[in-house]
């Protein structure tokens, strides 16, 4: 039979106090008796320190024990000492008609909280039990305190813990902690694709058909059930376990799980435990759901690396393979050219300038390989950056003018002199300017700057920039100073959700099928994987319709 602890102890649901008399002097239990409950305690009396016993162990929990000192049998003291066994908070209050020093001294060292020396008037009994159940309450309270924050400490530690089954393992140790019983069981909701899983302490415990069903009533119920059931719930060898206390485990108003501990004690479900395993059980409900949401997460993250590594193993083989017939392709083609006239030359100058454009992909592709593998090396030497941003304009001034655009370049009077490695500067520099020709329509116009920022300048400049690999890694101290390349175009321009997005492999903003220009979507991420190299940053304003200017900070001190 299964009973709610809530409702199991009316005089504790109804918040009457309830005491516990021990005497072996009739009348005196009855006055005790009466007196009590006329001042609004339930009243349990017993005649004799083994009934006194049996009540405390099966009728609990009391909150006062008020004992003879003087009974056949166990002494009221040794009685006393056995109740704070059972129930370390409970009040206790001797009735002695001869206190000796020495009984005195011995009751204290066994704890007993008061006494009422015979005879005693009615007013007194009260005040003393009042008295007693005073401190009693403050005792009760201290130790709630204490358990909260043990049970704060437990909550730190399994909040720790992502691995599902370490986390299982030490739920149950952490309960039994707290809870001390026989036998805990943490059983872990399963799903569709994960199976219900039990876990339990000791090892050798096994869950009997009782335990499942105690489980599935408190579940049922939503809330921690004392269980006192008709089968047993649990077994160790070949003790069976009968009494326990059964909480679900939830975590965003999903139950996640169940917890069950099992003991022989019938104080097992205390009011006060129940509240400390529903505390715990609360942490542990998320506790598990985050366990499972990183394995998930690690799970989705571990799939997406190992795409990742077979698109770069693409890529690698895939340029490597088309290097090779690609070379012959090109050769025999020039040659052809070289070698011919009219038609044939002009069908293989076309040949040659379609393998061009394959070979330039194929560099973009092995670039990407040499980023992955680290296999870039970077060569800085003493430059002006003023000397590289004139060879780009000059080498892509035919190919603005082929569109009918203008491409200008307005450099400083005095050189900025940086150290750079001046063929991968020319590659983003290329790139950029090379976009800027491609995006914007015929009669419009391309127009590159170099000049010297400060770092408040350029830091001003990237607060107002979407975010994109080479802005991200900016961190420590920066170089004050910065040489910074623009390439402004009147272009089409970029929507603002957009502007962050470019800077990824592949990514385009027109599907390639759709556009007009041609392209990999890959010219930005190898800038920024060059940039990345060297220590600068690219940023990108943009707005639709209006044009865009693309920028090359690099670090000048
Ligand atoms: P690709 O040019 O090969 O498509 P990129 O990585 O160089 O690849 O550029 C990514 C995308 O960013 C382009 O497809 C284009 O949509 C957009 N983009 C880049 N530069 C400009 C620009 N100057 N004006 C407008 N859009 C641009």
């Amino acid at each position: 039979m299964t009973q709610d602890t809530t409702t199991s102890n009316q005089s504790v649901s109804s918040g009457l106090a309830r005491v516990l008399v021990a005497d072996d002097d009739l009348i005196m239990c009855e006055i005790c008796a009466r007196t009590l409950t006329s001042a609004g305690y339930a009243t349990t009396t017993t005649m004799d320190a083994a009934a006194a016993l049996a009540a405390l162990r099966d009728e609990g929990p009391f909150d006062l024990l008020l004992a003879d000192i003087q009974m056949p049998g166990t002494s009221g003291i040794e009685l006393a000492r056995i109740a704070r066994e059972i129930d370390p908070a409970i009040a206790v209050v001797i009735m002695t008609g001869h206190t000796s020093l020495d009984t005195l001294h011995a009751s204290v060292r066994r704890g007993v909280a008061d006494y009422l020396s015979k005879p005693f008037e009615i007013a007194e009994l009260t005040f003393v039990i009042e008295q007693a159940l005073h401190k009693r309450q403050l005792l009760q309270e201290s130790l709630r305190l204490r358990a909260i924050a043990s049970l704060l400490r437990s909550s730190e530690a399994i909040n720790a813990i992502l691995d599902r089954d370490q986390l299982a393992d030490a739920i149950v140790a952490r309960a039994l902690e707290h809870v001390p019983a026989q036998v805990g069981f943490l059983i872990v909701a399963g799903s569709s694709d994960i199976p219900t899983r039990v876990v339990c302490a000791p090892p050798e415990a096994a869950l009997l058909p009782g335990g499942r069903d105690a489980v599935a009533e408190s579940l049922r119920h939503g809330r921690a059930l004392a269980v006192t059931a008709e089968q047993p719930l649990a077994a160790l060898g070949t003790h069976q376990l009968w009494r326990g206390i059964a909480v679900p485990l939830r975590a965003q108003g999903e139950v996640v799980g169940a917890l069950l501990l099992c003991d022989d004690r019938p104080d097992l479900a205390s009011p006060g435990t129940q509240e400390l395993l529903s505390l715990l059980a609360n942490q542990a409900g998320n506790a598990l759901r985050n366990a499972h949401l990183y394995s998930e997460l690690d799970g989705a993250y571990k799939g997406l690396r190992e795409l990742d590594r077979l698109k770069s193993e693409f890529i690698s083989i895939a340029s490597h393979e088309l290097r090779s017939p690609l070379a012959i392709v090109l050769g025999y083609a020039r040659m052809t050219r070289d070698r011919s006239e009219g038609e044939t030359r002009d069908y293989a100058e076309r040949v040659l300038e379609g393998a061009d454009r394959i070979k330039l992909i194929i560099d973009d592709l092995m670039r990407l390989r040499d980023f992955d593998r680290q296999q870039i090396k970077l060569n800085l030497e003493p430059d002006a950056l003023d000397a590289v941003v004139r060879h780009v304009a000059e080498r892509f001034g035919p190919s603005a003018q082929q569109k009918g655009q203008t491409l200008s370049a307005k450099l400083p009077p005095t050189p900025i002199k940086l150290n750079l490695d001046r063929e991968k500067a020319c590659l983003v520099l290329g790139n950029l300017t090379g976009n800027a020709i491609k995006f914007t329509q015929s009669g419009g116009q391309i127009l590159i700057t170099a000049e010297h920022w400060s770092y408040e300048r350029l830091a001003a400049a990237l607060v107002q920039a979407p975010a994109n690999p080479t802005v991200r890694r900016l961190s420590g101290t920066l170089p004050a100073t910065w040489g910074v390349v623009r390439i402004r175009d009147t272009g089409i321009g970029i929507a603002r959700e957009q502007q962050q997005r470019i800077f990824e492999r592949f990514y385009q903003v027109a599907s390639s099928l759709t556009r007009e220009q041609g392209g990999t979507g890959l010219g930005l991420a190898i800038a920024c994987d060059l940039a990345i190299i060297q220590g600068a940053v690219i940023w990108v304003e943009s707005a639709e319709g209006e044009g865009s200017v693309f920028s090359l900070a690099l670090p000048a001190d």
